[in-house]
């Protein structure tokens, strides 16, 4: 059969006559004669209608159209294609690896991906959870974050408070040292609070002025406590940074990475045993300190209307329908 030679040295293609001999490969040309065992050839596998390349071992190749003529002379060498180039003619085997990469990729999502960051968790060292939190909380407030307007009286009670329900837990020892109760406005952003991994806590002017008792609001903090005592923001970050860093690998967009971080920490996409979780401890938390765990329930129940309310200017539809967990959440708060 006819193919192109091409010396490995310059770009000049040579036609050339390919023929097969007790598992030899014969190549001649003009000024060109070769004769190699099958066992010196690297043949690549075949790829839809594109010609294959005959490698030789000092660097030289031939090129030749995938067809029958060269299926025959392949065959006659004695070269057999591999395990994987003919499973991939079998559209069956194709669509089953198909479907295990995918099952193997979720189940890694689902479970690998939460179990692997609840083992790393407590070794990361307080000093870069430190400084990974205040660098967000830095960030946040260059960004979204205003002054809080809350009276300075008021901040100084609920900061006590926020301390003494830390101080009675003494699986939050570890964060004494950067555990701390700040007081921002986000009007954007509406009621809310959240956790950073070392135990500062961001409380929003918008979630106290709904307006919420100072029970109610001391209830949403010891429910973010329980965030922290369980790693749980730590735990979504070395999750989502496990994601985004597979994801820049694969398309090779390292920026994504940075970006993820801050905004992560605002929408706390906590998953639903996360949230369980946090509201478990706070409920515990409550009721040692003599209150009760039905001021979380009040408390989330108004946020809910809260947001219910910016919703309304969207498409008016009630905001617990569409937050089911929440409603469920509320539920397992007040029968307890
Ligand atoms: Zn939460």
């Amino acid at each position: 059969m006819e193919a192109a030679y091409f010396d490995g040295r310059s770009s000049r293609r040579q036609r050339v006559r390919l023929r097969a001999e007790a598992g030899f490969l014969l190549l001649a040309g003009e000024g060109v004669e070769r004769r190699v065992p099958l066992a010196e050839l690297e043949i690549s596998e075949p790829q839809g209608r594109a010609p294959r390349t005959l490698r030789f071992a000092d660097g030289a190749y031939c090129e030749a159209p995938q067809d029958a003529a060269l299926l025959a002379l392949l065959e006659e060498l004695g070269h057999r294609e591999s395990a994987t180039v003919r499973l991939q003619g079998r559209w069956r085997w194709s669509i089953g690896a198909l479907a295990a990469i995918v099952l193997i990729l979720a189940g890694f999502y689902q479970w690998g991906l939460p179990w692997s960051a609840q083992v790393v968790a407590p070794l990361i060292p307080a000093a870069a959870l430190e400084q990974v939190s205040s660098q967000t909380l830095t960030a946040l407030d260059k960004g979204m974050l205003k002054e809080s307007r809350l009276p300075a009286e008021y901040q100084e009670r609920l900061t006590r408070d926020f301390l003494a329900l830390a101080a009675a837990d003494p699986a939050l020892e570890p964060y004494r040292k950067s555990l701390k109760l700040h007081f921002r406005s986000a009007p954007r952003i509406g009621p809310n609070a959240f956790a950073l991994p070392d135990g500062q806590v961001v409380l929003f002017d918008e979630l106290v002025q709904m307006p919420a008792s100072d029970a109610e609001v001391l209830a949403v903090l010891a429910h973010e406590l329980g965030h922290v005592r369980e790693r749980h923001g730590l735990r979504q970050l070395i999750q989502s940074s496990v994601v985004a860093a597979f994801t820049a690998a694969y398309l090779g967009d390292v920026s994504s990475l940075a970006a993820g971080l801050s905004t992560l920490a605002l929408t706390s996409n906590y998953s639903r045993d996360m949230e369980r979780e946090a509201d478990d401890y706070a409920a515990a938390t409550l009721r040692r300190q003599g209150r009760s765990p039905a001021e979380l329930g009040s408390a989330l129940e108004k946020l809910a209307r809260a947001h219910a309310d910016e919703d309304e200017e969207g498409d008016g539809k009630d905001w617990l329908s569409s937050h089911p967990d929440t409603r469920e959440r509320i539920r397992r708060l007040n029968s307890q």
